[in-house]
């Protein structure tokens, strides 16, 4: 039987490629719903060449939205508008997989929603794992849900993990002799930058990848390592870990996508081409494995593999986040939303590149650190954050 597919966020740099995915394997998967925020010309031609049951379009007014697909001739679609509808698809009966792929807080309802009904849940949003860790992994198992890492390095360090992983997935790896985390990063595009240049640096350099072509969002976040940081309290949820059992690694050929050490001095590495269509076809298809697509490592022209510490008075949200993570309760959701302001803000030209840390601690600081046992406290956490970044965005602003 064909496995039905909800895309959210599916003209974005993630769910371009699970669409890629899904394209090879007719036989197995059909595309139930798409939604995209803007770019919706894109999704229309998604939407031609895909036939979804359903698209979502949350921010279109629903005349406007019905509008634009009549003018394509598109007509047997429902076309739902507003955050409802993106809960509605993440959670519809109909649906199987859903592919969380919004990028930032926005994803935070829609894929707490298809946890809640129990779906397969691909999980690229990082961001909502960061703001409700602890609810979302209890939501998870209350509803059994099958969460798995879409996010390289996680999905890495889950092919890495033993088999009984999926067992005791609720209550740590530890217990399977696992006695170390290593955490990958490239050390985005300015690695080898003097750190006096980088107040000076431009969205577009900060957006240029060496490895990876991404989103803008998480493009900045990985040129400030806000995104590792971001990714070690994800590795902190999904593998019921504490933040000293992680040690990032920097690794600038991003060929190793992350490891496991165990305590009879085993490493175990995942490798592979950077294309993200391999996680998404590795998390969809679990434990099967299907054809991602992706060209096999050639290992005498990839010959060459480096590793180093970070640097951590360069880029100082990597400590924020494990220092977060520490603290618990709320402090990953206010640290989250201090960057989303912090990084749109530099993305518009209003702030310099060292602002993003300084905003971020800022809000950490100002802002009371409380229990995250329930929604309303994590984005009520989430707006007080977002309020108190934008007034340091004005302060500061060029
Ligand atoms: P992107 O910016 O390319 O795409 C984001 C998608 O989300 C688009 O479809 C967009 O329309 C939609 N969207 C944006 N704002 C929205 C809103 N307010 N409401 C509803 N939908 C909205 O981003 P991306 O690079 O594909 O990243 C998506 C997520 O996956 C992020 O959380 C990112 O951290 C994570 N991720 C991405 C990569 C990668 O290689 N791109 C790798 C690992 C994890
Ligand atoms: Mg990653």
């Amino acid at each position: 039987m064909k496995q039905s597919v909800c895309i959210l966020g599916a003209t974005g740099s993630i769910g371009q490629s699970t669409l890629k995915v899904l394209e090879k394997h007719p036989e197995k998967y059909n595309v139930f719903a798409v939604t995209a925020h803007s770019r919706l010309n894109a999704l229309v031609e998604i939407c031609i060449k895909f036939k979804p049951q359903v698209v979502v379009v949350p921010e279109c007014k629903k005349d406007e939205a019905d509008q634009l697909f009549k003018l394509y001739n598109i007509d047997k679609i429902e076309i739902l508008t507003g955050e409802n509808g993106l809960i509605t698809v993440a959670s519809h009966k109909d649906v199987d997989i859903v592919m969380a792929a919004i990028v930032g807080a926005a994803g935070l309802l829609p894929t707490l929603a298809a946890v809640k009904t129990g779906k397969r849940v691909l999980l690229a949003n990082k961001e909502s794992l960061v703001m409700s860790g602890d609810l979302m992994m209890q939501e998870a198992k209350r509803n059994n849900a099958l969460l798995l890492p879409v996010d390289s390095e996680h999905n890495a360090i889950f092919q890495c993990l033993p088999e009984q992983y999926m067992q005791v997935q609720r209550s740590g790896v530890p217990e399977l002799g696992v006695s170390r985390v290593l955490l990958t990063a490239s050390g985005g595009p300015f690695l080898n930058m003097p750190i006096d240049r980088l107040e000076h640096v431009t969205p577009s350099q900060a957006c240029k990848h060496p490895n990876w072509s991404m989103g803008q969002k998480i493009s900045v976040d990985s040129a400030t390592l806000m995104n590792k940081g971001l990714e070690l309290i994800e590795a902190c949820h999904l593998f019921a870990i504490s933040e000293r059992f992680v040690t990032v690694v920097v690794h600038p050929q991003s060929i190793i996508h992350s490891m496991v050490q165990y305590i009879d001095g085993s490493t175990i590495a995942q490798m592979g081409n950077p294309d993200m269509c391999t996680p998404i076809a590795h998390a969809l298809a679990w434990p099967e494995r299907i054809n991602a697509g992706v060209a096999p490592l050639d290992l005498f022209v990839n010959h060459h593999l480096d590793f180093q510490e970070p640097d951590l008075e360069k880029f100082p949200t990597l400590n924020l986040c494990r220092e977060a993570m520490k603290a618990g309760g709320t402090a990953p959701a206010i640290l989250n939303a201090a960057n989303e302001i912090a990084v749109e803000s530099f993305l518009k030209e209003k702030i310099s590149f060292t602002h993003i840390p300084y905003i971020v601690e800022a809000a950490l600081n100002c802002i009371e650190n409380t229990k995250a046992d329930a929604l309303d406290v994590i984005l009520e956490a989430d707006q007080a954050a977002r309020k108190m970044a934008t007034s340091y965005v004005i302060k500061m602003g060029k």
